[in-house]
């Protein structure tokens, strides 16, 4: 569990490459920026001091940056305080910048810087946080460098934070760009990456089974420094699973070969310090010695913890190996130091991963909560939007109900009313009939408070009208008089057809006079109708009598309509065309 990861060296290659390609201007004022910035991108890995003063000689140039090459110049200049190991100011410099950055290419760029710096102060959780923000950005990546460098750090990140899972399913993700970029180098560094992880977690096997495959992808696009790296490592397996010989042949060729770019890489110390257990294992104890001795070193050199407690390990074997027992315990106690500086670190860096993993779960939950509660009320919205309109509807329904059967409530009514008149009507003169009459001048006796009063009249010699003019006349006559008397009625007064052509008026409250007054007008209008419009010229009359039972009275209906009839008779016998009053005898 030693190796740092290959992507940490991958990074550093694309890191021009992406500045050219995005920089990418036309006037030569702009291109000499360009050549300085790649200068500097060039300078860092070899001499960071160097790399600094070409910063120094492009930052007298900023006025004149074009936005990209600013973005380049501040990214260059964090990578800068990070091979000079000055985190604590790589972080502030990003963090100081960052904001103007909006164009999510360049964003991604400094969120690995920022990453890696809080990796390397050991704030890892921020470190995470700066990692999750990039991976939120990839989808609205455009250059594929920067896709690479952002799944590719956050793979960095999640192996020395132990989250092999993790760490593979965006190794799934950087090997899916090969299908979608044609990036001839994605295989390569996706392959080299599994193999990688899988010796991190102890899959040896795995890894095996990847290695020949993850070496032939990188030689055929020219990655000769991953392909070192691959080489490496298998030559540690060799070692470690007991194959010293082989192990030692392929270690020791490859060390001469460790290209310019892998000179101070871990894996070669950690190349050199499987080959001191080789040499040690096998009785060499000089070479081990100068294996070991080495490895030790340059462990020191690189500030790799983890290297140095194994190397520090490795050589107590060596130096008991020896007999040097007082070195050997010396080694013993530097490694326990520092692996307890290890486990320390290790401790640390999983709590935070954790600790992050369950903010974003807690979010996500949180998140899945609000959106269930939020589902909750839009269903509940809806139940009581189809409540209300229920209701609607049934208040529709019951209104329509309502109405449906106010009408025919209305209609029966007024049939029945119909019925009513139908049955209390005269057919030929629309004035009440016989039963309608006496029915209703009997309810009216019975009701009185003051006088009533009947009157009674009869046709003059209506038998001469009907045999002279025909019965057609006859009957228009009796409709005439109808309409003639109704014109003289109140409200309160019934006229009604008895029979042939006689009829009668009843008269609440009604006094002997004006009975009298009104029965003498209508003898008048019906003597004034004038008969033309019947086709035929003659002249009308009617007999009147009348009877009133007044305030102390005791007759009934029966008795005031006899009287009323002898009152009528008597005009006949005086001559007809007369109003004549009952008079008690
Ligand atoms: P008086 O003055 O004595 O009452 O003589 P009058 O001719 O009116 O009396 P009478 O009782 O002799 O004749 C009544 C006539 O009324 C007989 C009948 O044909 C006629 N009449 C009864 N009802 C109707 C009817 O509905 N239409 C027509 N056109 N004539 C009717
Ligand atoms: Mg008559
Ligand atoms: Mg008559």
């Amino acid at each position: 569990m030693i190796f740092r990861q290959i992507s940490l060296v991958l990074f550093f290659l694309w890191l021009f490459v992406g500045s050219i390609s995005l920089a990418g201007a036309a006037d030569t004022e702009n291109v000499s920026i360009d050549d300085l910035l790649i200068l500097v991108g060039k300078e860092l890995r070899t001499s960071p001091e160097k790399a600094s003063d070409v910063l120094l000689k492009l930052q007298s140039l900023q006025s004149s940056f074009s936005p990209a090459q600013k973005n380049s110049f501040y990214i260059l200049s964090a990578s800068v305080l990070g091979f000079k190991g000055r985190h604590k100011e790589r972080v502030e410099l990003v963090l100081s910048y960052i904001d103007h950055v909006s164009d999510p290419d360049y964003r991604v760029r400094f969120l690995y810087q920022l990453s890696s710096g809080y990796t390397q102060l050991g704030e890892y959780e921020n470190a995470l946080m700066a990692m999750n923000q990039s991976i939120l950005l990839l989808p609205k990546l455009t250059n594929i460098h920067a896709k690479m460098d952002t799944l590719q750090s956050a793979v960095t990140l999640l192996n020395s934070l132990r989250a092999y899972d993790e760490a593979l399913a965006y190794v799934d993700r950087f090997l899916a760009l090969d299908k979608a970029d044609g990036q001839s180098n994605v295989k390569c560094i996706g392959t080299a990456s599994q193999i990688e992880i899988n010796f991190l977690r102890g899959e040896r096997q795995r890894a095996r089974s990847l290695m020949s495959q993850g070496i032939q992808d990188c030689d055929q696009v020219g990655g000769k420094v991953i392909s070192q790296i691959l080489r490496a490592l298998a030559a540690i397996d060799l070692i470690d699973s007991g194959n010293y010989l082989q192990g030692k042949g392929a270690g020791i060729a490859l060390l001469a070969e460790f290209s310019e770019v892998n000179k101070s890489s871990d894996y070669k110390t950690q190349l050199e310090e499987a080959l001191a257990r080789a040499f040690l294992n096998t009785g060499n104890l000089e070479q081990s010695e100068r294996y070991g001795l080495i490895a030790y070193e340059h462990a020191k050199a690189g500030n790799a913890v983890q290297l140095m407690e194994k190397t520090a390990e490795t050589m107590a074997s060596i130096k008991r190996a020896q007999g040097q027992y007082s070195s050997s315990l010396e080694f013993y106690e530097a490694a326990l130091v520092l692996k307890n500086r290890v486990l320390d670190d290790q401790l640390h860096k999983n709590l935070a991963f954790q600790r992050v993993k369950f903010d974003t779960q807690d979010k996500a939950n949180q998140m899945s909560l609000l959106e269930q509660k939020n589902k909750i009320l839009a269903v509940e919205r809806e139940l009581e939007k189809k409540n209300n309109q229920n209701l609607l509807l049934l208040i529709a329904l019951a209104i329509i109900i309502l109405v449906v059967l106010s009408l025919w409530l209305i209609k029966t009514l007024q049939q029945k009313n119909q019925f009513r008149q139908f049955s209390q009507t005269d057919g030929l003169t629309q004035a009440a009939n016989r039963m309608h009459f006496i029915s209703f001048a009997n309810e009216a006796f019975k009701m009185r408070t003051g006088s009533v009063s009947v009157i009674l009249f009869d046709m003059d010699l209506f038998k001469n009208i009907n045999d002279t003019h025909g019965h057609a006349t006859g009957d228009w006559v009796l409709k005439s008089v109808s309409e003639t008397v109704k014109t003289h009625l109140r409200k309160v007064d019934l006229f009604g057809r008895l029979g042939g052509e006689e009829f009668g008026i009843c008269m609440p409250d009604s006094s002997q006079a004006s009975a009298l007054q009104l029965a003498e007008r209508c003898r008048m209008a019906i003597a004034m109708i004038d008969t033309e419009p019947s086709g035929r010229i003659f002249s009308l009359s009617a007999s009147f009598g009348v009877a009133t039972v007044d305030g102390n009275g005791l007759r009934s209906f029966d008795e005031t309509l006899e009287a009323a009839d002898k009152a009528l008779y008597r005009s006949k016998a005086e001559g007809r065309n007369c109003v004549n009053v009952y008079r008690q005898a």
